[in-house]
């Protein structure tokens, strides 16, 4: 593990909304409330909601700014977790639920759901600037996908997103490979 594991959870729960929108190829993956309830059942995310068209405007609002962070220099980063822990008056508080042990909220079940997604990721983020990892969340490395990585290998190997980049990239490669022995030949 690199990071507490609500840290981990929420980094690819984070990356996981921002690749949501949409990519060339791919339409925008969070259009509707049915897309938005379903979105939050696969993060088992917990706490109000209002299930109105302005919940789910102000959590797509919140992916380019997430996105942001994923390409931002370690300043840029630093400046818009703040922001987002300052808008929302962030207070930590460990608490558990569920099956959840002991981990960090800094925002009230109450809170909108926006905001609390924004803050849960700003901790996360927080996390990963103060143990400067920063460099294992990244863009994929294909030339045409825009989805942001998470790279929690030991080994920082991590290049491609989960939507089947790495795949794609590996038989292109044997492709190459092959026609240039059969020019050679
Ligand atoms: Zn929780
Ligand atoms: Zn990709």
């Amino acid at each position: 593990m690199v990071f507490a594991h609500d840290t981990e959870v929420a980094l690819r729960s984070a990356a996981a909304l921002v690749n949501t929108e949409a990519r060339a190829g791919d339409p925008d993956e969070l259009t509707t409330l049915e897309q938005l309830d379903d979105f939050l059942e696969e993060w088992s995310w917990t706490g109000s909601r209002t299930h109105a068209q302005h919940e789910l405007d102000a959590v797509r609002a919140l992916r380019p700014r997430l996105r942001a962070l994923w390409t931002a220099d370690t300043d840029d980063a630093v400046a818009g977790v703040n922001a987002m822990l300052a808008e929302a008056h962030a207070l930590p508080q460990l608490v558990r639920h569920g099956e959840w042990s002991w981990h960090l909220h800094a925002t009230p079940p109450e809170a909108p759901l926006a905001t609390r997604m924004a803050v849960e990721a700003a901790m996360a983020f927080v996390d990963v600037i103060r143990a400067d990892e920063l460099s294992r969340l990244r863009v994929c490395a294909a030339e045409d996908c825009v989805d942001v990585v998470v790279d929690l290998s030991k080994n920082r190997s991590k290049r491609y997103c989960d939507g089947g980049c790495g795949n794609r990239a590996n038989v292109a490669a044997y492709r190459a490979r092959k026609s240039q022995r059969t020019a050679a030949g």
